[in-house]
């Protein structure tokens, strides 16, 4: 486009030839609380937006309730701030409807695997392209300190002031689970290079990618992950050419297990694991069944949208 101001310069834009960079993306100032694990997760989505180039006025984030689901806010994208567990059928309806868009989806712990569990189980089943994070603090933070599915057992809390009752329920195991996931990986955000590689082969990945992010939450579970951030050998990277390799950790990461993310069995033996925390792809297949593919709504053009309304309206016409 050219555009002629009197005997002003002529100035020339072209949107094609513009590259995003990350402050393109800054929304709303981020308002967690410091050292909140969530500000690195920010971070690295901004990161990954640039780096794919994803144009804002088609990139969507989509949020349920918690401290995490502020996150579209913090973006200069769009952004859906849903209600407590529906993230995924609103981002569901909006990957039917606007194919073109990229669309993103960000859960709490308390959010994605309790009430919105039945959603999750379905959503990874049905493999729609999202890229679904699941932010795990393992508490409620949001509303100060409450039990969630994910806290540890013996873990106190408001709600359950002597220790958590029951083990913790195991995201990775449940979605390595249902029938249809194809993609299931683990990062956690206090190691950022490992979260910005992992969120990239999500981004990359053809249908549901669903990470799980570790998250620490400084003001209500500290606990929770102290052992695997200070002790760097607690931790195991799991590594593969279809995985996730980043080598810039080698040194501090000496735990690397080769894994080949395609081995379904392994990726289920991996998820069980209670003697460390294993980072990286557990398991990859971008070959299963998309539901868009196959029950998607035909994009259709703006004369026959119109034409449709007309016809609908025209049923009411007495
Ligand atoms: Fe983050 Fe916890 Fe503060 Fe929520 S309560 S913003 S999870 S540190």
């Amino acid at each position: 486009m050219t555009l002629h101001s009197g005997h002003l310069p002529v100035l020339e834009l072209n949107a094609e030839d513009y590259e995003y960079e990350m402050s393109d993306y800054e929304g709303a100032r981020a308002r967690w609380c410091p050292g909140c694990g969530d500000h690195s997760i920010l971070t690295a989505v901004q990161r990954l937006l640039a780096a794919e180039q994803l144009a804002p006025e088609n990139t969507v984030f989509v949020s349920g309730i918690g401290c995490s689901s502020r996150l579209p806010h913090y973006l200069k994208t769009y952004g859906f701030h849903g209600i407590h567990g529906r993230a995924l059928p609103i981002a569901t309806g909006i990957r039917l409807h606007r194919p073109d868009l990229t669309v993103f989806v960000v859960m709490g712990d308390g959010d994605c695997t309790s009430i919105g569990a039945g959603h999750w189980v379905h959503a990874m089943r049905y493999n729609l392209d999202l890229v679904v994070m699941l932010l795990d603090n393992g508490i409620y933070g949001l509303t100060k300190q409450q039990t969630s599915p994910t806290t540890p057992q013996g873990f106190r809390s408001n709600t359950q002031p002597r220790g958590s009752w029951l083990p913790p329920l195991n995201p990775l195991q449940i979605a390595l689970g249902v029938t249809n996931a194809s993609f299931v990986a683990q990062t956690a955000e206090w190691v950022p290079a490992h979260l910005y590689a992992t969120l990239r082969a999500a981004r990359q990945h053809r249908g549901l990618s669903f990470v799980r992010i570790l998250q620490r939450c400084p003001i209500y579970s500290s606990a929770v992950y102290l052992e695997a951030v200070q002790h760097p050998a607690n931790i195991a990277m799991l590594v593969h050419d279809d995985g996730v390799v980043v080598h810039e950790l080698d040194k501090i990461y000496t735990n690397q297990v080769a894994h080949d993310p395609h081995d379904l069995d392994a990726a289920r033996r991996i998820a069980g694991a209670t003697d460390r925390v294993n980072l990286g792809v557990l398991f990859r297949d971008g070959s299963k069944p998309r539901y868009e593919e196959t029950r998607r709504v035909p994009p259709r053009t703006q004369a026959e949208r119109v034409a449709l309304i007309d016809a609908e309206l025209d049923r009411y016409a007495i």
